[in-house]
């Protein structure tokens, strides 16, 4: 069956892929250049350097070629050694996800699992090294999109640290969008992407790699080599005097270069403020029509998205066809676990804007009124301005 012709939509408030800059599509409409030529070879070796500006890290950060669910796969397959014990925090669908690669590269994976509407605290954490001193790598995600919920990165990289265990995290969809980079939570191995907050397109992983990360891969026989899943293959590809493994995605560099220069050019602490702030109008306004968020509290809710409970007895399906349909919004639904509970709205890179929480709140309200559930649109509206005009 073909699927049939739909308008663009008007506003895309999805959780990824999301919306692009204008310079990002710029940049990707550029001459695609042979990758050995002169003018390519500085670009690739000017991303690097500008991605390892932007996570703050001491070490040359790996770019791979395909979006960031290669990364995950290759950061299982690299760091996890045959004899590793691994310990898997799950507060989500991706936290729950990436216990599938992990049982495939450990000899063990030990499950902590929270609710999806809440957050894993860390003395949980401690409480699962005590039981098993012989955990060596601790898997999270830092922001489970599919909850819109944020897990205290920082707390738990201290413990994992304290431990000498590794920490493997993705950080997919909150980098870029808050204060979170790959050394000041002592992640080992740091999986991000240009698809969220930094408002590029889906097709790279970037991945930031600490020394004993490095070491640990390097010691491990079964961490792929010459392989599509290698992150060893790729160590010294950055350099414009090195080969690469094979042929880098010409385009998405561009892309991933100008969305570089645009977070770095505007400084990630406006943009992580404008994200924030966007995030505080969406929640104000959602509890103000009478729905509820999804998450636990909002201590945890996440800056970059926001995720809104489904009431009981209305189709999710049907609240999304309808904002689509009636005013041309495109938002992203539940996954697994939460399919069918939750609505997500994104706000990461160009829609972390807080006029856009507006947009959403406005259509998401007509939406459940167009299918029968009353909201209360102007208290939400209301609440949302009220937010912003504070911070202005
Ligand atoms: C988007 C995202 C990924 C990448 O996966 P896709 O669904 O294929 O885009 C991985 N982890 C998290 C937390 C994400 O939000």
């Amino acid at each position: 069956m073909v699927a049939e012709a739909a308008d663009d939509p008007v506003f895309t408030l999805s959780c990824g892929p999301v919306e692009i800059y204008p310079a990002v599509a710029r940049a990707l409409a550029k001459p695609v250049h042979y990758h050995y030529d002169p003018a390519f070879l500085a670009v690739y070796q000017g991303v690097h350097e500008k991605a390892q500006k932007a996570l703050r890290t001491r070490t040359m950060p790996v770019i791979l070629q395909g979006e960031p669910v290669l990364g995950l796969e290759a950061a299982a397959a690299s760091l996890i050694a045959p004899g590793d014990v691994v310990l898997n925090l799950a507060s989500g669908v991706y936290g729950k996800l990436f216990a599938f690669w992990a049982a495939r590269y450990a000899r063990e994976v030990i499950e902590l699992d929270v609710p999806f509407n809440e957050a894993i605290r860390p003395e949980q954490v401690e409480a699962a090294f005590r039981a098993r001193p012989d955990i060596r790598v601790v898997s999270v995600v830092h922001h489970d999109t599919p909850s819109a919920t944020v897990n205290p990165l920082k707390e738990i990289g201290a413990i994992v640290a304290a431990h000498g265990a590794y920490m493997l995290v993705d950080a997919v969809s909150s980098f870029g969008g808050m204060d979170v980079d790959p050394d000041a939570t002592r992640s080992d191995l740091f999986i991000t992407g240009p698809n969220k907050c930094l408002g590029g397109s889906p097709g790279l992983t970037i991945l930031a790699v600490s020394e004993r990360a490095w070491d640990k891969m390097k010691a491990n026989p079964a961490a792929p080599r010459a392989s599509f899943l290698s992150i060893l293959d790729w160590e010294n590809a950055w350099r414009a005097d090195q080969g690469y493994p094979f042929t880098p995605s010409v385009a998405e560099i561009n892309g991933l270069d100008a969305a570089l220069d645009l977070y770095l050019a505007e400084g990630p602490e406006k943009v992580w403020a404008r994200h924030d702030l966007t995030a505080r109008a969406f929640r104000a306004g959602v509890k103000a029509m009478g729905l509820h968020l999804w998450a636990a509290s909002e201590a945890i809710a996440s800056p970059t998205a926001t995720a809104v409970r489904v009431p009981e007895g209305v189709s999710d399906a049907a609240l999304r066809s309808a904002i689509r349909q009636r005013y041309g919004v495109m938002i992203s639904s539940g996954m697994r676990e939460t399919a069918g509970k939750l609505v997500r709205l994104g706000h990461m890179g160009v829609t972390a804007k807080p006029l856009y929480a507006v947009v959403g709140l406005t259509a998401l309200g007509g939406a459940f009124r167009a299918i029968g559930h009353e909201v209360d649109l102007g208290a939400g509206t209301e609440a949302a301005m009220a937010v912003i005009d504070a911070a202005l």
